[in-house]
């Protein structure tokens, strides 16, 4: 299969001048973007309903300076916010990428509220590990389907065209310039769609296995817990047509992903002062470094399993995200009045576990950090009734890719790394390389709605004026 076709003597079906591949969160903010600056827009979206994984994400963003926070007096800033991605990923991402979407996201969120009528709040109740402000806002559901749900509702009341059911199979380029796309149906029959400028907005490479392989080997075997449509088009259409890439080993695990429930456990089970235990009762790990590089320390465990125990108290502050009630109703959380007990359901060495818990409980009433460096200061004790629930890594979504500039257009490889922009494609969402670095543990809760939410915004208005400034094709 060619990824990139020749585009002369090519009759296009019908011509739009903003072309969106992808219905996620990124391709719907761009589309009401687009739209809103004046472009006739078309949306692809190869499932029959646009969902992504956005719909399978929590749809929290993390956004600096709102209205919201302001409200709830939280105080902080662009800056502080950027300061923080940077030091989660110890420097890697380019402070430029950083800066953009730190700056952007907040007037973004603020302009989905006001126009199109999402009714964010920010969580003012539970600190995300690596921020240092209370920044995570989402819809009343906390969930990601509400997100989509919302935003698709925004581009139907706007008017904009999706087309479902249209898998974008190649893209018609003369040299770097995109001329069409080649939209393959279920049924096999193919149809050509021309443009001016392409958007592309379909998320990363975690369901392409080769990708995963090449890039992130040591999650080659893990559960892929994202959507699996996004096998890595937009990467591999970008380096055919020349363009910079980055960072493409960074991703977003996850290492509570209950087993063999496949619903996350949220890692406030972790930061609120519970442990992993592997399947001989012993902790492995700092739990608390975070919970995207502990995916692949999980996997290293016999079975590739772990156990998160945690207690009542925690999985109070846990019950108020809908996937956690879902594993309790689902039984996937076990629950007793002593560790001997839990022990036996868990089905590990009972003297094992209670020594963990005992040691776990000597280091918090010390206010010590344990020989993996994670610091117990300040944490409560577990007590009874204990909670379990076993839990595996996974790999969420990729957070490498295309280069961008300021306006999400897509930069051109050159020897020394990227230079000029490419002629028309632009980037957003996990197509774009996000800020989190080349490594797992370079992820800040949020980067990947950010670069959604932020670049999805940018990539529309710049599309859009760029077409009009260059004329409709
Ligand atoms: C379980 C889980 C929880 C998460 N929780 C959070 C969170 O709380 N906060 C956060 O910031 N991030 C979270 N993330 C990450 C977040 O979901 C993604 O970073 C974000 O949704 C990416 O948005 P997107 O629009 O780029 O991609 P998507 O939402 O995946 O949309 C891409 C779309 O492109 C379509 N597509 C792909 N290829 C083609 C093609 N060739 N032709 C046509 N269509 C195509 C796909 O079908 C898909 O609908 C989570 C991820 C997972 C898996």
């Amino acid at each position: 299969m060619s990824l990139i076709l020749p585009a002369e003597g090519v009759a296009f079906e019908f011509t739009v001048p903003v072309v969106v591949i992808g219905g996620g969160a990124a391709g719907m903010i761009a589309a009401l973007a687009a739209h809103e600056r004046g472009a006739a827009v078309l949306v692809l979206e190869r499932d029959a309903l646009p969902q992504g994984s956005t719909a399978l994400s929590a749809g929290l963003i993390p956004a600096p300076g709102t209205r919201w926070q302001r409200a709830a007096g939280i105080e902080d800033s662009p800056e502080r916010f950027a300061a923080d991605i940077i030091a989660k990923a110890k420097g890697e991402p380019d402070p430029e990428d950083v800066s953009r979407v730190a700056r952007t996201v907040g007037p973004a969120l603020e302009w989905l509220a006001d126009r199109y009528g999402l009714p964010f709040s920010v969580i003012d109740n539970f600190t995300y590990p690596g921020h240092s402000a209370r920044r995570m806002h989402g819809l009343p559901s906390r969930s990601g389907a509400e997100l989509i749900d919302r935003l698709r509702g925004a581009v139907e009341a706007a008017g904009i065209d999706v087309l479902c059911e249209a898998q974008v199979t190649a893209l018609h380029a003369d040299g770097a310039r995109v001329r069409g796309v080649e939209v393959t149906r279920p049924d096999g029959s193919v149809e050509r769609v021309g443009c001016a400028a392409l958007i592309l907005a379909c998320n990363g490479y975690g369901g392409n296995r080769a990708l995963v392989e090449r890039h992130v080997p040591e999650l080659a075997d893990a559960l892929y817990f994202g959507h699996p449509g996004n096998q890595g088009d937009a990467l591999l259409w970008g380096e055919a047509l020349g363009a910079a890439t980055r960072h493409l080993s960074g991703h977003q695990g996850h290492g509570s992903v209950a087993h063999p429930a496949g619903i996350l456990v949220t890692w406030a089970t972790v930061t609120e002062g519970g442990v992993q235990v592997n399947t001989e009762g012993r902790r492995f790990s700092n739990e608390a470094q975070g919970y995207s590089e502990q995916a692949a320390v999980v996997l290293r465990q016999p079975d590739g399993i772990a156990w998160t125990v945690f207690d009542e108290r925690i999985a109070t502050v846990a019950r108020q995200f809908e996937d956690f009630r879902q594993a309790e109703a689902m039984g996937a959380v076990l629950g007793a009045d002593d560790p001997a007990d839990l022990a036996r359901q868990m089905k590990v060495d009972a003297a094992a576990l209670a020594a963990t818990l005992d040691e776990v409980e000597r280091l918090k009433a010390a206010g010590e950090a344990d020989g993996f460096g994670r610091n117990f200061a300040g944490a409560a004790p577990l007590v009874a009734p204990y909670r379990a629930v076993r839990v595996t890594g996974a790999l969420f979504h990729t957070q490498g890719g295309l280069v961008v500039d300021d306006d999400a257009r897509v930069l051109a490889k050159t020897p020394d790394g990227q230079g000029g922009p490419l002629p028309n494609l632009y980037a957003a969402g996990g197509a774009a390389c996000g800020v989190s670095g080349a490594k797992a543990s370079g992820y800040l809760s949020g980067n990947g709605l950010l670069t959604a939410v932020a670049l999805g915004r940018i990539a529309g208005a710049a599309a859009a004026d760029a077409v009009k400034k260059e004329g409709n094709p």
